[in-house]
């Protein structure tokens, strides 16, 4: 069953988030009706107890368990020091299927954390955003349908809950449905099934909103399009509000129906892009701040320019960053952040070169490069070389002994550098300006200057 449970896991979290967490879980089996499984180290255990214990509950029950349990175990310390994430296992089948599910159970109520105030809003769905709050103070009256399409991972799904949990607060009572078009499906299968069209055709046609997720997998489903027709229509004449989700706009769809098309096309159609550097960065800081994680600026840059197209993704290398640095016992730093993601992503930025740090530091230093370099050991100079083992350090991936070598210096001396480098920048307010100065010039940030 545990492979069905990763299959399941797998499903509703992001590859990152799966490879850093499930991925180096031991099956320890099922002790008195419990699954116990083997974490590395009590921070995991910690780990898996705040975020994935419902997850896994969830997973359990739908392979048919009554009351799952699953508990944790720290497994003996393991040969490797640092915690890296190991290498895939391969997919998992095709996620399980409950083997008879009642109809209309199992169904997903709307997320907690997937709300306007957790929503951060960009130019890349500025529209979307202002169309689902206008929607939400006046269902039934503003756009409807409402179309929200979009790539995977960009927020479709947050904003339907954000109108969800905004019409449930202003209008309790109201009546809201959540489903994807998969679980509209499987339950209109099963009432066929059971004979139970009336209570099924009760249950979508008497909401005061429908949401319905991923709209694309109606696709191909005749009897599926024809009740969802008739479940639109009632719902419609009743200015009942209806959000519809979609992985493309509604003319993209193969084999859908003309009449149901066309009435997709009825209210207003919008659509979510992927976000920019700025909007990335400030979704990682609210991140960030929900989960009380205390990471400097220029590390969730760092993140943000790893990670460019998904928002899932986005905050999956954040947690893996949390993660690396937590289990190393490691502050967070742009080499760290850099360390953790470097399994996962190709990194995007530009290389720095020690070179280019000393020829930067020269110049912003007003100095010749060879007098940066040299031996020279007033203040003037002592100052400038320091600065520049400093970003060496920070900015590249070269040791200590590598870094003395490009300066004629052993590593104690690098060290030494930095530390004095760390320690004055907490007192020198120019020293701080200036390394930071030319730290996100390296960077190619200087256009972005806070
Ligand atoms: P989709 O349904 O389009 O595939 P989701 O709604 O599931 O995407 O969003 C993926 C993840 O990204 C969710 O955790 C969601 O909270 C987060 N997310 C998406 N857009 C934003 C945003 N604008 N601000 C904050 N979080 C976002
Ligand atoms: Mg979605």
């Amino acid at each position: 069953i545990w492979a069905d449970v990763l299959g399941y896991v797998r499903k509703n979290i992001s590859e990152v988030e799966y490879h850093t967490w499930f991925a180096p879980v031991k099956n320890l089996g099922v002790q008195e009706g419990s699954l116990v499984l083997g974490v590395r180290n009590s921070f995991a255990q910690e780990w898996f107890r705040k975020h994935y214990l419902e997850l896994l509950e969830d997973a359990l029950r739908s392979l048919g368990a009554q009351n799952p349990a699953v508990s944790f175990q720290v497994l003996p310390a393991v040969q490797e020091a640092m915690f890296m994430p190991q290498d895939a296992p391969p997919p998992p089948g095709p996620p399980p299927r409950s083997p008879s599910p009642a109809p209309f159970e199992n169904r997903k109520s709307l997320n907690p954390k997937y709300t306007f105030e957790n929503f951060v809003v960009g130019p890349n769905n500025n529209l979307a955003h202002a169309a689902a709050l206008a929607v939400a103070e006046s269902p039934g009256k503003a756009y409807n349908p409402l179309f929200i399409y979009g790539d995977v991972g960009l927020g479709k799904t947050h904003l339907m809950h954000a109108v969800g949990h905004y019409m449930m607060e202003r209008f309790p009572g109201k009546r809201i449905e959540y489903v994807s078009t998969e679980s509209f499906t499987n339950d209109l299968i099963n009432a066929i099934r059971d004979d139970k069209m009336t209570l099924f055709r009760n249950r979508y046609r008497s909401v005061d909103l429908l949401l319905v997720d991923d709209i694309q997998f109606l696709a191909g489903k005749e009897r599926t399009q024809e009740e969802f027709f008739h479940t639109f229509n009632a719902l419609y004449e009743n200015h009942k509000q209806i959000i519809l989700s979609s992985d493309r706009p509604p003319r993209d769809i193969q084999t859908l129906e003309g009449r149901l098309r066309s009435r997709f096309e009825w209210g207003l159609i919008t659509d979510i892009q992927s976000p920019e550097f700025e909007t990335r960065v400030a979704i990682l800081k609210m991140n960030a701040e929900h989960n009380r994680i205390d990471i400097p600026q220029d590390v969730l840059e760092l993140i943000a320019r790893q990670v460019t197209s998904n928002i899932r993704e986005l905050e999956g290398a954040l947690m893996r960053v949390v993660a690396f640095s937590s289990l190393n016992n490691v502050p967070f730093s742009r080499a760290v952040a850099a360390k953790a993601l470097s399994n996962v992503f190709t990194p995007q930025e530009v290389k720095v070169e020690m070179i280019d740090v000393l020829r930067q530091v020269a110049a912003h230093f007003n100095m010749p490069q060879d007098v940066v370099r040299g031996a020279g050991r007033v203040r003037e100079v002592v100052v400038p070389r320091q600065v520049a083992m400093y970003l060496i350090r920070e900015l590249t991936s070269h040791s200590l002994p590598e870094i003395g070598q490009f300066f004629g210096r052993d590593h104690s001396t690098v060290m030494h550098a930095v530390s004095k480098v760390t320690e004055q920048m907490g007192k020198d307010t120019e020293l701080t300006a200036s390394v930071s100065s030319l730290r996100r010039r390296m960077q190619g940030l200087d256009e972005e200057e806070n």
